[in-house]
């Protein structure tokens, strides 16, 4: 089911879980701002998931209410995992989903990376 990016941020939701160690994932990527781990459901060949520390629920919510350090940590920390995954040079795409018409399911920020093969127009 879509979110209402607009909520209250709720710290039971599953990425606030895996970021407490309490539901298992493997983390490809941590540093002080940001995690990352493979989706569980890949739409590409690879696709990460990166997910800010703090809690906040959208692109929105983070970059209203987050600190420039933190915005800039999380900015970063997408670049730095694909960048280290080598993925710059064949390509990829970010997707950050915020709010009902964009499907978000998750009500903690995470922005997809997708890879591995050409993922032709944005939205075919
Ligand atoms: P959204 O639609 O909110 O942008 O994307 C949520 C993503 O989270 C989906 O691609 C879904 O497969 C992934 N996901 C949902 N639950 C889990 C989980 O427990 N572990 C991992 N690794 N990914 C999850």
């Amino acid at each position: 089911m879509p979110i209402d990016a607009t909520q209250p941020y709720d710290d039971q939701n599953i990425f606030a879980k895996i970021l407490r160690g309490e539901i298992p994932a493997t983390r490809l990527y941590e540093d002080a701002y940001a995690i990352a781990f493979p989706d569980i459901a890949p739409q590409a060949p690879t696709h990460i998931l990166v997910i800010p520390k703090g809690a906040y629920v959208s692109w929105d919510d983070l970059s209203a209410r987050g600190s420039d350090a933190e915005i800039a940590g999380f900015v970063r920390a997408v670049g730095k995992v694909a960048r280290d995954a080598g993925l710059v040079a064949p390509g990829y795409r970010l997707l950050a989903n915020t709010g009902l018409d964009s499907h978000q399911e998750v009500p903690h920020l995470h922005v997809h990376i997708f890879a591995g093969r050409p993922l032709g127009p944005l939205l075919a």
